[in-house]
């Protein structure tokens, strides 16, 4: 039988140096760092085989690993590591590799390495925005026209929000085909049964709307009410806040945008509310995170990459705009006001959907809870191929 060649990349050890500061060089191979994590597991036990297939540069057998995603940054590995070879920080850069590799566009790439790519990407589709509102709309508001004739609803969502949403749609629909051919077709891995895609889809939407395996971070024998009281479950439960208010509020802009718009807004309470909620959300888990990344007091927050802080400062300003937009319709700004209001909370916006979602920081929340499907496809496909499915062991 001809033995399968090992290929390194050297190029990937460069990257990863240039994404993230762990020192993976420094490990020794002890094991601690699996041995002390809470959510590996003895079939899958990282981050020890992450380090070491870093080091020796196993580039495709690091883009067809599942593991990064399984990751939540809790910091045990890293505070209990003898040689201070961050593999916490590993993980994370990993989660950044694996980003560019799923992304055929080569733009992740680009704005992981590059702290200046970022800022010019964010300018370009600013300027993008305001060069199509002025196609639209014009530089200023007609005399004595309403906010509705000044800025139509659904010129907004024909020419903003619908081409934004199928954008995102598209890219992010690509880059995860992109991910299961990579991570669940490639290396001849076990053929998964239809029926099991299927039957295993419900670990996808419990992931992404609870977060859980954040809660299991902490592994102590603690009730779960004693965590919530001391606090074990907060940056669980702030990243869950963020992530539904995030959500809700896209929701809100795409479909009910004309409520918004609403000076009245009476007859819409009910969602408006649940929008007032969910901007309060955003706001308070954006400065949650910033004070953590400024203070570095957990480990998880020890290390900050730019596009961490990037994508925190955007989600913050695009809350803050909205709140000013909306404040300013209800206390009934002059309509030429909310005009440029509503103009500059749109150049933050989009911004932050189109280089963010896709490309950065904020397609780690899309890839985690579909990490956890595929993961649980193969295990799954793994125990029905030798005939022990009782024994398979299902990720939460
Ligand atoms: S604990 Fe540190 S030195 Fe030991 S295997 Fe993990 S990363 Fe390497
Ligand atoms: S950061 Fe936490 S979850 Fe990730 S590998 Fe280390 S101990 Fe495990």
């Amino acid at each position: 039988m001809e033995k399968a060649k090992i290929k390194t990349d050297n190029d990937l050890i460069g990257y990863i140096k240039e994404v993230g500061e762990s020192n993976f060089k420094k490990c020794f191979q002890c094991g601690t760092c699996s041995a002390v994590c809470p959510l590996s597991t003895e079939d899958r036990p990282f981050p020890r085989k992450e380090m070491i297939w870093t080091g020796w540069g196993l580039k495709e057998k690091l883009a067809s690993d599942l593991d990064p995603w399984l990751c939540y940054y809790c910091g045990e590995c890293s505070k209990n590591c003898p040689r201070k070879a961050e593999p916490g920080e590993l993980m994370m850069s990993l989660r950044r590799f694996l980003i560019s590799a799923y992304d055929w566009t080569g733009i992740s790439k680009i704005l992981y390495k590059f702290k200046y790519a970022e800022y010019i990407a964010i300018l370009i589709v600013a300027l993008g925005v305001l060069i199509e509102w002025a196609a639209v709309f014009g530089l200023y508001p007609a005399a004595g026209a309403s906010l509705g004739q000044a800025v139509s609803p659904d010129k907004i969502d024909y020419f903003f929000d619908w081409p934004i949403t199928v954008f995102l749609g598209v890219m992010l629909t690509s880059f995860i085909y992109n991910m299961f051919r990579k991570t669940v077709l490639s290396g001849g891995g076990v053929k998964i049964p239809l029926k099991v895609y299927f039957t295993e889809a419900w670990s996808l939407v419990f992931n992404f709307f609870t977060q859980y395996r954040y809660s299991k971070c902490d592994d102590s024998e603690e009730t779960a009410s004693k965590k919530l009281a001391s606090g074990k479950y907060n940056f669980w439960l702030t990243h869950l806040l963020l992530m539904i208010s995030y959500v809700v509020l896209f929701a809100g802009i795409v479909f009910f945008l004309g409520w918004f718009q609403a000076e009245n807004s009476l007859p819409y309470l009910h969602i408006i509310l649940f929008d007032y909620f969910a901007s309060i959300g955003l706001m308070f888990g954006t400065v949650y995170f910033m004070i953590k990344r400024l203070t570095k007091k957990i480990e998880r927050s020890k290390f900050s990459h730019h596009t961490d802080w990037m994508f925190v400062i955007l989600l913050f300003l695009t809350g803050l705009s909205g709140i000013i937009l909306r404040a300013s319709i209800v206390y009934h700004f002059a309509v030429s006001t909310i005009f440029y209001i509503y103009l500059i909370h749109l150049m933050i916006l989009f911004p932050m959907l189109v280089i963010e979602v896709p490309f950065s920081k904020w397609s780690h929340l899309a890839y985690r809870p579909v990490a956890i499907y595929f993961a649980n496809l193969k295990e799954k496909a793994k125990s029905l191929n030798l005939g022990n499915s009782e024994n398979a062991e299902i990720r939460n």
